[in-house]
């Protein structure tokens, strides 16, 4: 049987009104004698009211009861849509995480799914029911309910698409696809086409928020092709599949630009220049569960050298607090925070094959008098600390050098 699978994420089902255009949306799209499988969010911002709701409770909740509670919003989104649909006359039946036979490993609100018991599914398909899957969830050896981390039901629509083999997984958002840079920011932002998983994934970690990057990592995996789209009007989106040959080799050098305003940056000064010194910083705060996005090395002087680095903002406090302590015991010197930094990044598998790249971004930031602060790089990917009012202007200095603006032409 061909198999559609389809995600419509929180804001597509906010409201009464939403869901019932979703539940047209779906019925237009079944086609006879085959499956659609449709995933959903939870309503609107209920993930957050009910990760705040917990909060007035008790501010440090176990993690099991943190996925109890959080995974029932796909429950709801999910059975009203079914209902919406069964009252269009379609046939349609909602099934939770659990009764799918989603199975994660333990580690409850970041869970990963090791397998799927795809059979109640197709036994409902093949009964001609729409199947509508509460998304973000699972459950675990144990029976618990556990959740796939925030902006998880891209995951499950993805991981279902994988095991039954889907032709296309429709990822319906409330914009039309991936931009070539945040519209807010660069009015001039298009959207995008086409892209490579590898650049999807890039833009996704640095906070290009229309696709969950784990959804992402899974696509490339199972090799799954994604069609980013609106839930609003019918314009074709984004695909979001395999690096054909040649595309490295268009004149698309870059496919994006990204801006991530949420980092901070801290420097620990006069750190001695001997063999394990960055191995016990980094391990401490990796103990901490702090994600540490940036570093770097300065020279050494005299056998001292400064360590830079940067971490999601909200884990600066915590960050400092560790850092003043490791830096008594390797008797370093101060450690300096600087909040108001922006991450301006250029992406795209143009680069491996282009030469220049690097440079043309250091000197359109040049011209703009733009101070770089951190440099690093991957195969695909440049990306600059800024001081954080310089950011927008970089970006936006950034898309129109690359001229992103054109790429639709
Ligand atoms: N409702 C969950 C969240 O807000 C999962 C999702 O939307 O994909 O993170
Ligand atoms: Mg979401």
């Amino acid at each position: 049987m061909k198999i559609t699978v389809q995600k419509y994420g929180g804001s597509s089902v906010a409201d009464a009104d939403r869901i019932k255009n979703v539940a047209r949306r779906v019925i237009k799209s079944q086609q006879p004698g085959e499956g659609l499988v449709v995933v959903v969010s939870a309503m609107g911002d209920t993930t957050d009211e009910l990760i705040s709701l917990s909060q007035q409770i008790n501010p440090e909740p176990s993690e099991r009861e943190m996925d109890q509670l959080i995974s029932t919003g796909e429950q709801i989104s999910s059975a009203l849509l079914a209902m919406a649909i069964e009252h269009n006359g379609a046939k349609a039946v909602s099934l939770t995480g659990n009764q799918v036979g989603i199975q994660t490993d333990d580690s409850h609100t970041k869970a990963r799914i090791f397998k799927i018991d795809s059979r109640k599914m197709i036994e409902e398909l093949e009964g001609g029911r729409i199947v509508v899957v509460a998304g973000f969830q699972g459950i675990n050896i144990k029976k618990d309910v556990t959740t796939l981390g925030r902006g998880g039901s891209d995951t499950t629509a993805v991981a279902l698409a994988a095991v039954l083999n889907a032709d296309s997984c429709e990822i319906y958002t409330d914009v039309d696809g991936v931009y070539t840079a945040d519209p807010r920011v660069v009015p001039d932002a298009v959207k995008i086409e086409k892209i490579c998983y590898d650049e999807m994934l890039e833009l996704a970690s640095l906070g290009t928020k229309v696709i969950q990057n784990r959804a992402v990592e899974f696509a490339k995996k199972f090799n799954v092709v994604l069609h980013v789209r609106s839930s609003f009007n019918e314009r074709p989106g984004t695909l979001v599949i395999e690096e054909v040959e040649g595309m490295s080799m268009e004149k698309v050098v870059i496919r994006g630009v990204s801006l991530n305003q949420e980092e901070a940056k801290l420097t620990i000064t006069l750190v001695p220049d001997k063999p394990g010194i960055a191995a016990r910083i980094f391990k401490n705060i990796a103990e901490n569960n702090i994600n540490v996005d940036m570093i770097i090395q300065n020279v050494s002087a005299q056998g001292f050298t400064d360590v830079s680095f940067t971490v999601p903002r909200p884990e600066l406090a915590k960050t400092s607090a560790l850092l003043e302590k490791i830096a008594g015991e390797i008797e370093a010197g101060k450690v300096n925070v600087e909040e108001k930094i922006a991450k301006v990044s250029i992406v795209g598998v143009g680069m491996k094959s282009h030469p220049g790249v690097a440079a043309t971004m250091f000197e359109t930031l040049a011209r703009e008098k733009i101070n770089i602060m951190m440099i690093s790089t991957s195969e695909i990917k440049i990306s600059c600390v800024v001081r954080s009012e310089d950011g927008e202007r970089a970006a936006r200095s950034l898309h129109q050098a690359f001229e992103l603006d054109r790429e639709e032409e």
